[in-house]
């Protein structure tokens, strides 16, 4: 295998952070090219100087002479803004593109990095949840794989592997439920952001933790998978397995269902992406059964979590909706988190954007980035 150079954008987060365990398990096979970061310049600083890379990229402007002065002494390119972000992904020496950014910011240097013609491996799902269908299009027209590193997608694609094009019938995603599965409204109405950040089964960033407890996660999973693979509502289900053993099911026209499973460590979906078509040695614990003598299974609640509901509907819809789901969901989670909304006020806020905000039914990249710029306005007045 010849080595391959890695950019990972959201380098300080929990996903950027495992990945670059995995590139330094495997120096063989992967070399830190870029890391980038949004105002975790310490970390930031600290990464460049353990590993490495070519290039860094600060977001946040502000912190520009913080991160090249300590970084002034290596041979390391240092960068600043959202553009840098974004461009930094073209760069000749860079063979695949981890996208570990969280939210919307996810998208342009995904757009970029599939122009310039780079493996992506995908963890931010907003993207696909924003603009799928561009995406799509831009993937199939730059013949350009996208490897998905969420869990759940990492095992439908795990399980399409030598399928072909064996026609699906339906796939399962599932879901743990969350740290308040089986609690009703009453319960749900007063619990905390110190509550919902305790998620059962992964240690995460906070959004993707709050979206857990809320069930959006599921929901932005859903249309994730449309897009990734090829998908119409009809035939994307989801199903509670509280044990998080079982990543997902695919289930062919002939009945026959495929499953991946293993303990839940993002480490596995994430060196897969990378290591593609390949699967490397790891020493992961391993699973088993006789720890998980049962795997239990349940319907989603979609009466407490509507958040569920939601992303169905926004499926339904299509054009711009998923991309208003997304921008309100990201300013209701920060609302939620800063304690200025309840956790039952978050999919009230994120529907009644979906009311208000005029449908598109085939908005370009423009009308995408208007329809987040306006969605995320009408959810904090909606807060107010
Ligand atoms: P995180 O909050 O831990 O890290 C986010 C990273 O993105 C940080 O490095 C931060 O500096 C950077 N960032 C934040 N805002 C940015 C901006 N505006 N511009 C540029 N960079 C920015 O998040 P995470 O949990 O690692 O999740 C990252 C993405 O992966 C999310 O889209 C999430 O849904 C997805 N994902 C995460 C997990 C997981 O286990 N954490 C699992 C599946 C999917
Ligand atoms: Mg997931």
């Amino acid at each position: 295998m010849i080595k391959k150079r890695i950019a990972v954008l959201g380098s300080t987060g929990s996903i950027g952070t495992q990945a670059i365990e995995v590139i330094e398990k495997n120096k063989d096979h992967f070399e830190l090219e870029v890391i980038t970061a949004q105002s975790n310049a310490d970390l930031l600083i600290k990464q460049a100087i353990k590993y490495k890379p070519n290039s860094v990229v600060i977001g946040d402007d502000k912190l520009y002479l913080k991160v090249s002065d300590a970084l002034q002494n290596f041979d390391i390119k240092v960068f600043s803004g959202s553009k840098s972000i974004s461009q930094i992904v073209e760069m000749e020496t860079v063979d695949i593109v981890l996208i570990a950014i969280v939210g919307f910011a996810g998208l342009e240097p995904t757009i970029n990095a599939i122009k310039a013609k780079k493996q992506i491996a995908l963890a931010n799902k907003e993207t696909l949840v924003v603009a799928g269908d561009l995406i799509s299009k831009l993937s199939i027209e730059n013949k350009i794989n996208i490897i998905p590193v969420d869990s759940e997608h990492s095992a439908i694609f795990q399980c399409l592997t030598g399928e072909g094009i064996n026609p699906i019938e339906k796939i399962y995603l599932t879901a743990s439920g969350g740290p308040f599965r089986g609690k009703e409204k009453d319960f749900l109405k007063t619990v905390t952001k110190a509550q919902a950040l305790k998620h059962p089964n992964w240690k995460m960033g906070a959004k993707i933790t709050i979206d857990s407890a809320s069930m959006m996660n599921k929901g932005l999973e859903m249309i994730e998978a449309k897009w990734l693979f090829d998908l119409n509502e009809n035939q994307i289900d989801v199903i509670v397995h509280p044990q998080s053993i079982i990543h997902s099911f695919v289930q062919f026209c002939d009945g026959s269902m495929k499953a991946q499973m293993g303990l839940p460590d993002m480490k596995l979906p994430i060196q897969y992406a990378f290591s593609f078509p390949q699967r490397l040695q790891t020493d992961f614990p391993r699973f088993d059964f006789l720890n998980y003598p049962q795997l239990t299974f349940e319907a989603p609640d979609m009466k407490n979590f509507r958040n569920l509901a939601l992303a169905f509907k926004a499926i339904r819809s299509g054009g711009n909706i998923p991309c208003v789901l997304n921008a309100a969901n990201e300013i209701v989670v920060n609302a939620f988190l800063n304690d200025k909304i309840a956790f039952l006020e978050m999919p009230e806020v994120i529907e009644k954007c979906m009311q208000t905000i005029q449908f598109i039914k085939n908005p370009s990249y423009e009308d995408l980035i208007n329809t987040n710029n306006e969605s995320r306005k009408l959810a904090l007045q909606f807060i107010k």
